[in-house]
């Protein structure tokens, strides 16, 4: 099939380029006639080719793979919908979804956004949309009302183009490309199909579900000290942490710099923190743990955090305003008392909104989705995740618009090197087809 064009004698130009012509012709005729077998890709990954070959298999810039992630699921020729196919559709609308659909429609890829219906329990906009005063967002040196950030994150997208649904996305399938998914209440309906995903579903704040809870949430209580800890509702006044965990630890000597006493409450007789959290909690100068007793109450001049061993919150009280008190119980002894405080800080943690891809995605032990470090990319290929869905650490609203930037520059880039594959396949196929003339 291949035509022999070597030339016996001595070396020349010519025959230089007759033996490059020959080898090309192997090269693109192999690759032309299995660049689409599996069993191919699976030859050519394991023994190792020319750059190009790769880049011809669309292998290139695939970022590395912790050990044990899970393979991609992608298998697929599932036919585009009839109803509506996007490149990109992004799921979720909180700083990590409109910030990818602002990357997105600046780069002509049309995204699709669906802001969810109360989807989570949160309106479209996401987590900022139930706080007040956003004081740690850049270019707002004066502070911005959360819901009023998140509406101006919405203009943003829609004035480059993205298509912003008012629904929430109830199932997808991503077991084959193009990826399926439905629309909450047309489950048995045509689905609609987009080649990329990016999940920016978020994640709320596990609540204990308390008397008086529902009243003062965001009203004193709050679950996220880096956010609120410098408010003035919490400044120079009583504050308490729930919790026993790294985040409890992390909260409370935050929460120093601020409130006048920081309790700490913790369900069990030891912390769940890590050793080295525990360690930073337990020496940090300004703590003293009182065990096992409720002597440290009301005045005897608490010192600045104080760790109450034992102890649950059971009721929050407060003025119909402002909380300003927390009933505490201890567990062993089932005494419960008063715990003047103005703002009992939730650290027992987040649920991410992982329902609809737990079972298609890497996730972690709490739920989160597994991203290769450094990239948004998922155990699944062309699926990104960004924001509080994939990020237990920092759960801010910087740190979700930034991944959201990082999940559509990988998609961009993705598009583009599916779409240059194709283009070098047919370009690669003209070529063979002009070498045998
Ligand atoms: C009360 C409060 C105050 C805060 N204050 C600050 C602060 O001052 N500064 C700061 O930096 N951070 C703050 N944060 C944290 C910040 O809000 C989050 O880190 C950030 O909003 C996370 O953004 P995200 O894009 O990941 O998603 P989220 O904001 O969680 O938004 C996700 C959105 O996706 C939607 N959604 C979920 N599932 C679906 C679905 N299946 N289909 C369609 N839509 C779906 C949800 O309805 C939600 O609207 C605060 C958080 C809270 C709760």
């Amino acid at each position: 099939m291949i035509r022999d064009r070597r030339v016996p004698g001595p070396f020349s130009s010519q025959v230089g380029l007759s033996y490059m012509m020959n080898w090309i012709d192997h090269f693109h005729f192999t690759a032309i006639l299995f660049s689409r077998s599996r069993i191919l890709t699976k030859a050519l990954r394991a023994f190792p080719l020319p750059a190009a070959s790769a880049s011809l298999l669309a292998l290139k810039h695939e970022p590395p793979r912790p050990k044990n992630f899970m393979a991609p699921l992608t298998n697929g020729t599932i036919p585009r919908s009839t109803k509506m196919h996007s490149k990109v559709v992004i799921i979720g609308s909180g700083p990590a979804g409109h910030t990818a659909a602002v990357y997105l429609a600046r780069a002509n890829l049309n995204p699709v956004l669906f802001e969810g219906f109360m989807a989570n329990g949160f309106a479209p906009g996401g987590q900022l949309t139930t706080t007040t005063d956003v004081e740690n967002y850049p270019g707002f040196p004066t502070g911005i009302m959360g819901p009023e950030l998140m509406e101006k994150f919405r203009e943003q997208s829609i004035r480059f183009g993205t298509q912003v649904i008012t629904e929430t996305v109830s199932k997808i399938d991503l077991s084959a490309r193009p990826f399926r998914y439905w629309r909450e209440g047309q489950e048995g309906d045509e689905p609609e199909t987009a080649d990329s995903v990016i999940i920016a579903t978020g994640a709320s704040a596990k609540r204990l579900g308390l008397k008086g809870e529902d009243m003062y949430w965001q009203s004193g209580i709050s679950a996220c000290a880096v956010c609120d800890g410098a408010v003035p509702i919490f400044r120079n006044k009583p504050l308490a942490v729930i919790g026993g965990g790294d985040s409890a630890a992390e909260e409370a000597t935050y929460l120093t710099k601020y409130g006048s006493h920081v309790y700490v409450l913790v369900r069990r007789s030891e912390l769940r923190a890590s050793k080295i959290m525990a360690k930073r909690l337990m020496n940090n100068p300004k703590i003293v743990s009182l065990a096992h007793s409720f002597e440290w109450i009301p005045n005897i001049h608490p010192p600045p955090q104080t760790i109450l061993w034992n102890t649950v919150a059971t009721e929050c009280q407060g003025d119909g305003d402002l909380l300003n008190n927390l009933r505490i119980k201890n567990v062993l002894t089932q005494e419960e008392k008063d715990l003047p405080v103005n703002g009992p800080f939730y650290a027992i943690g987040h649920e991410p909104a992982t329902a609809i891809v737990r079972s298609q995605l890497q996730t972690d032990e709490d739920g989160y989705i597994v991203t290769v470090p450094g990239t948004t990319q998922t155990s699944v290929k062309a699926v990104f995740a960004a924001g509080d869905v994939q990020d237990k650490r920092y759960r801010q609203a910087i740190t979700s618009a930034g991944s959201g930037c990082m999940a559509a520059l990988e998609v961009e880039r993705l598009l583009a090197e599916e779409e240059e594959g194709t283009d070098c396949e047919l370009a690669n196929f003209f070529f063979f087809l002009f070498s045998l003339m």
